[in-house]
């Protein structure tokens, strides 16, 4: 991968403006189908504290464009999935246990943190000749009839017929592209962090549901485990500002101790939360991708999920060819079907778990009861959640783009 060789005026097939996760994936994508690809991407400002709980059809996407291998020594499988009411409300739900063998798979998914999800698609995109990386921002996105440009920080400037925008949540290509968002704010913050443990985790993933939003352990390999704590964000501040030792009394007492005596690891992220998705994936020859497109509260493990199926749909779209517009088009309703109930599906979750309204904390309950009880609806819920059936691109079924 040539870097900053841009040089004014430079062309490529595709602009993906972005290096984060789903820029990496729709660059690979495309540029392993031969289609020549220029990849913007500025270094991140700070070290990504988070890890991913990749969906089973996200691991066979990422198989399928040669980066898992590189992963998989630093992915931990989750086979139980368990939701624990710890509201303390007077309506509490009972404990929810989602079992893969259940629906006769041997894991729903995988986590991984995102420092090497990142380093190995990075390994793999140096791979491709069709892939030139561009360290630099992008400083402004143009379109017109036959072609789009981008123009850097530095004054040069690159063509193509197409730019994906996976430029995450501020993204300047969305604006470019004349979208506007639909969006909200939660009174609420993530705490994000990795941890080590003295009992074992047994590849079981444990959500606690509290008051002020989920608390959930996430299993990595070995005995270490990942973190993501919602709290109000004066708390989530204070909590993340608590040295190693005293943060580390404080989640093992959250967790009930499941996990024994918890030794933090590294530094810890803050993410304040927030609910966003774009009026239309794609229009004027900019196809949004990633946070771009949606944004979602770190529940049910949907976020970069989603931004790999763009990545997967749009280099589908891409390599099966024909006209920018009707593309676009395509693209807008293929992922329409998918964003959109899973960002309502969420939102609903997390108000209700927000809400002290007890008519919506007794919703919230019936739903996780009958979850419990009836085995056929868990199971269809499994399945929906591994292999979502409004969108499975080719990458994500094992087939080549
Ligand atoms: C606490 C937490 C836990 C999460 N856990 C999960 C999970 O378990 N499973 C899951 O599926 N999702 C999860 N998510 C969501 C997931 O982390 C995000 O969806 C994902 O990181 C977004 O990736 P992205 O590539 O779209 O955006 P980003 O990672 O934000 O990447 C955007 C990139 O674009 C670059 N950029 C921006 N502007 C420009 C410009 N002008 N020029 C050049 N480059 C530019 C930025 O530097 C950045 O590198 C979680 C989120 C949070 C907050």
């Amino acid at each position: 991968m040539a870097k900053n060789s841009v040089i004014k005026g430079q062309t490529a097939q595709v602009i993906v403006v972005g290096g984060g996760p789903a820029g990496l994936t729709a660059a690979i994508a495309l540029a392993g189908a031969g289609i020549e690809t220029a990849l913007i991407a500025k270094p991140p400002a700070r070290p990504d504290t988070r890890t991913t709980a990749l969906l089973a059809s996200s691991v066979t996407a990422l198989d399928m464009l040669g980066v898992w291998a590189r992963c998989r020594e630093h992915a931990a499988p989750l086979r139980v999935m368990r939701i624990v009411d710890d509201t303390g409300r007077l309506v509490r739900a009972p404990e929810v246990k989602f079992d893969c063998s259940e629906i006769g798979l041997d894991a729903f998914g995988q986590n991984i943190e995102n420092r090497h999800l990142v380093a190995a698609l990075e390994a793999r995109a140096s791979e491709l000749p069709s892939l030139r990386r561009i360290e630099e921002e992008a400083e402004a996105a143009t379109t017109g009839d036959d072609a789009a440009r981008v123009s850097l920080k530095s004054g040069n400037s690159i063509s193509a017929t197409l730019i994906i925008g996976a430029d995450g949540r501020r993204s300047l290509c969305r604006q470019s592209a004349g979208i506007e968002m639909d969006e909200r704010d939660y009174p609420q913050s993530a705490l994000a962090l990795s941890f080590s443990h003295t009992r074992a985790h047994n590849n079981i993933s444990t959500e606690f549901h509290t008051a002020s939003g989920p608390f959930t352990l996430v299993p990595l390999p070995g005995n270490r485990s990942s973190l993501v704590w919602v709290l109000d964000p004066a708390t989530a501040e204070k909590i993340s500002a608590l040295d190693d030792m005293a943060l580390s009394m404080e989640i093992e007492r959250r967790s009930h101790s499941i996990l024994g005596k918890i030794a933090v690891e590294g530094s810890r992220g803050l993410f304040p939360l927030h609910i966003a998705t774009a009026q239309t994936f794609g229009q004027n020859r900019i196809a949004l991708v990633g946070e771009a497109a949606h944004v979602m509260p770190p529940i049910g493990a949907q976020g970069l999920n989603l931004g790999l199926r763009d990545a997967a749909t749009i280099g589908e779209l891409v390599a099966e060819g024909g006209g920018v517009p009707e593309m676009l088009a395509r693209y807008d309703d293929l992922r329409r079907k998918d964003i959109k109930p899973r960002t309502l599906a969420i939102d609903l979750l997390n108000r209700s778990l927000l809400s002290d309204f007890l008519p919506v904390q007794g919703a919230r309950g019936l739903g996780l009861y009958l979850l419990d009880r009836i085995g056929p609806l868990r199971r269809a819920v499994m399945r929906e959640g591994v292999a979502p059936t409004a969108s499975q691109p080719r990458l994500m079924r094992g087939e080549a783009l």
